[in-house]
């Protein structure tokens, strides 16, 4: 058995660019037609023809309820069905509590849970129609863990991974599994731009490299090729988890500062 998706159509929410448009060219590699969602509707047009095939842009702002709803239904009519879901779109903002204004909280939130909840929301009729379904979402190692100076995100991140477990027991019985990746740093233009807030874009570049076990950070491809297995039949027994897709970022207690350090930690192995 090899992972196809012959005759499955796939959404994938924030597909534009980086992981979601990774993940729609992986999708689409591997046999499944796909519908691309972005607010983005520039870039979304530009990677729906270079996907060419059967993808198609569906301009659409995830966080908003009648968008969402439009968008599923016209991939309904345009497909005649859903899959698969991959909900992605995600915002990273910066800030402690006290410095986090209400209306950054609030954009944080909206995109990256209720913009979850939404497609989910609006998908999964069109998933139940079919008999069975897989919804993975995009989480972050801060589903699991905080980063400093981003209240809003990790509170995101965590929520995410809630309303996954949710959804894998509320739908486990009618065959529709949900899952999440938790990505560590990756290559995209959202940590470009997050590098770009630094005055030294570059030693930001090299730390996120050094944060990871394998020495560097990930590419949009590797956590696409995490999001195709989970959403494939090569993973139907799992349901609920969260995977890591992190290079190890997470395995080094004290992180990798401290394995580096010169302590008995930083001892080279043999
Ligand atoms: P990018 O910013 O590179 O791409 C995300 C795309 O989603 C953009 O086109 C963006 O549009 C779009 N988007 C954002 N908000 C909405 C919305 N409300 N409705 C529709 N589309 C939207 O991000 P990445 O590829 O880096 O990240 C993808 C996901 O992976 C996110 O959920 C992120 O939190 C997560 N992640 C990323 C990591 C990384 O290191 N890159 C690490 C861990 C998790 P616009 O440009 O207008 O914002």
């Amino acid at each position: 058995m090899s992972i196809r998706f012959d005759n499955k159509v796939a959404v994938i929410t924030g597909a534009a660019m980086g992981i979601g448009e990774a993940t729609a060219r992986t999708l689409a590699g591997l046999g499944a037609s796909v519908a691309l969602l972005d607010r983005n509707e520039e870039a979304l047009v530009k990677t729906a023809s270079a996907l060419g095939g059967s993808a198609r842009p569906y301009p659409c702002d995830v966080s908003k309820a009648a968008g969402v709803e439009r968008a599923m239904t016209a991939i309904q009519g345009d497909f005649g069905g859903i899959d698969i879901l991959v909900s992605n779109a995600g915002i990273q903002r910066y800030g402690t509590a006290a410095a986090t204004p209400e209306q950054v909280w609030d954009e944080v939130l909206d995109t990256n849970v209720k913009g979850f909840f939404l497609v989910s929301k609006y998908a999964l009729p069109h998933l139940l129609a079919r008999g069975c379904g897989a919804i993975v979402a995009v989480g972050s190692v801060q589903s699991v863990a905080a980063l400093g100076n981003a209240a809003a995100y990790v509170s995101s991140k965590h929520a995410l991974l809630g309303l996954v477990r949710s959804l894998a027991l509320d739908y486990a019985r009618q065959n529709i599994r949900v899952n999440c990746v938790l990505p560590g740093a990756i290559d995209t233009p959202m940590l470009r731009w997050a590098a770009g807030l630094d005055p030294n874009p570059q030693r930001v570049l090299e730390t996120c490299d050094r944060m990871h076990a394998l020495g560097r950070m990930g590419r949009p491809e590797e956590v696409a090729h995490a999001i195709a297995f989970l959403a494939s039949d090569w993973a139907s027994f799992i349901t609920g988890a969260a995977l890591l897709v992190d290079g190890g970022m997470m395995v080094p207690a004290g992180g990798m500062g401290f394995q580096e350090s010169g302590t008995g930690a930083g001892a080279k192995p043999e």
